[in-house]
């Protein structure tokens, strides 16, 4: 059964995972905020993801560099002449559209590779008309930038720089540095988490695409002959990372971009796409880009950037990108985990089954009663908890209402104390995905649950 996006989303803002950003003014150009719960997920990831990248890998670095680069990175990354997106104009309603879009699903052919013009005459002859509005009363088609530019307080040759619109190009130009610095050896790779910005013209589906994302990239330094081999090896490390965050095979697909369509970097290219509710969508990438981007800083920067091998010619390395969004990791954890149960006893509950890793509240700890010194024994075990991260005391209302405020939030275990713990120390556990209880000793419960779900 398809999951309800418009569910999803009001759960998000309910429970504080993700609010529309601005919003007392209104919202603003489809940007999102984390909340206190989706703060907690998207750091999660973000650490799971630099665990998993890039301290545990030998021959992985990490940096973390600035958004705003030297304004002729983007000259020699090719984004300043070919990040673009087409779009019209609606003169009748003035709503922006991109323009490949409307002719893509009017007529179900793929625009890329056509000119501005090639486009405009496919809009005009085929009836199409504004979706806002319904007229056809277009502007020619043009391109439009994605990149957002902003003006520097300095004057002079550079006062115009561009917020970065990926994390890639800030690797690149330490490319030399770190080779400096460290004592990398190809192949070896350098991993970053941050900020990038697209001024995308049709923002949608919720935090899929939105103007101001994070991305977590590598660029892989490799020897042009292993190209190959190592693409796949990277290629399964992603498939294995999908299945870490708790996507499910079935959902998570594989898509070869057709050599005609590949970008101006890209010798091969392989997306992930996901089963998300409005559709199969792109979730990640990888790249072979050979060494465009390093030769084209050479050229803009007269600067060398080559491998030198004891004894060989020096040579500018090949890169393998794996690329993997944020905002689009949080946005398919969530509707994978997603569910709404009809119970035995015919009531329903929603419930967020995400991977325990990536829970916002790892326990919760409730006392069955505010008194009797039940609060407190409370306060004391869920002290002993917080070597799993964030956890939670609970007081409020029945323990079954708890149980399904957690639930909603993915909580994976919830730990109740009652008259019998203050006899003999023990405590109720309840799982979240299968609601069984067990009773435990206070003695053996960082034990239980670190076996069970955070090892
Ligand atoms: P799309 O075709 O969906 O616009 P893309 O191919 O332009 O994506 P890349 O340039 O490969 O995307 O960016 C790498 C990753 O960054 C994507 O796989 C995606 O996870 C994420 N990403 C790109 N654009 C956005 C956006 N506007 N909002 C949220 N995440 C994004």
């Amino acid at each position: 059964m398809t999951k309800s996006m418009e569910k999803i989303v009001s759960l998000c803002k309910r429970r504080g995972i993700i609010f529309p950003s601005s919003e007392i003014y209104g919202g603003f150009a489809n940007s999102y905020s984390y909340g206190p719960l989706g703060s907690e997920i998207k750091k999660n990831v973000k650490d799971l993801w630099w665990k998993n990248f890039v301290r545990d890998r030998e021959e992985m670095v990490g940096i973390d560099g600035p958004i705003l680069l030297h304004p002729k990175t983007w000259e020699a990354s090719g984004h300043l002449e070919n990040f673009n997106d087409q779009l019209v104009d609606c003169k009748n309603c003035r709503a922006r559209l991109r323009a490949d879009h409307l002719v893509e699903s009017k007529l179900k052919i793929d625009c890329e590779g056509l000119d501005d013009d090639a486009v405009s005459k496919l809009i005009a002859e085929n009836d199409i008309k504004c979706p806002k509005c319904g007229e056809k009363n277009f502007t020619p088609v043009r391109k439009f930038n994605l990149m957002f530019s902003t003006e520097m307080a300095k004057t002079g040759e550079h006062s115009q720089a561009f917020l970065r619109p990926e994390t890639a190009q800030a690797i690149f130009l330490d490319y030399k540095n770190v080779v400096d610095s460290t004592r990398v050896k190809l192949p070896f790779g350098i991993g970053q988490i941050g900020k990038a910005f697209r001024n995308e013209i049709t923002p949608g589906n919720f935090i899929f695409r939105v103007i101001e994302f994070e991305q977590m990239e590598i660029e892989y330094f490799i020897r042009p002959e292993n190209w190959e081999k190592l693409f796949e090896k990277w290629f399964d490390a992603m498939k294995n990372w999908c299945e870490e965050i708790g996507l499910s095979p079935e959902n998570f697909h594989e898509y070869e971009h057709a050599p005609e369509k590949l970008s101006h970097y890209s010798k091969r290219t392989i997306d992930i796409e996901y089963d998300f509710p409005f559709g199969k969508k792109e979730l990640y990438g990888l790249a072979y880009r050979t060494d465009f981007d390093l030769t084209q800083h050479e050229k803009f920067s007269n600067q060398k950037l080559r491998w030198r091998d004891e004894g060989g010619e020096p040579f500018v390395p090949h890169v393998l990108e794996p690329t993997f969004g944020v905002d689009r990791t949080i946005l398919a954890v969530i509707c994978e985990g997603f569910c709404e149960e009809k119970l035995e006893d015919g009531s329903e509950r929603v419930v967020l089954k995400i991977v325990p890793k990536l829970a916002p509240v790892k326990v919760a700890v409730f006392p069955l009663m505010k008194k009797d010194g039940l609060p407190e024994k409370s306060r004391e075990i869920l002290e002993k908890l917080k070597i799993f991260g964030l956890v939670q005391y609970d007081d409020g209302g029945a323990i079954g209402k708890r149980y399904r405020r957690h639930d909603e939030i993915g909580t994976p275990v919830c730990v109740t104390v009652d008259y019998e713990t203050l006899e003999n120390e023990s405590v109720t556990i309840r799982d979240r995905d299968t609601m069984t209880q067990e009773r435990i000793k206070i003695s053996e419960l960082v034990a239980k649950l670190s076996e069970k779900y955070f090892s």
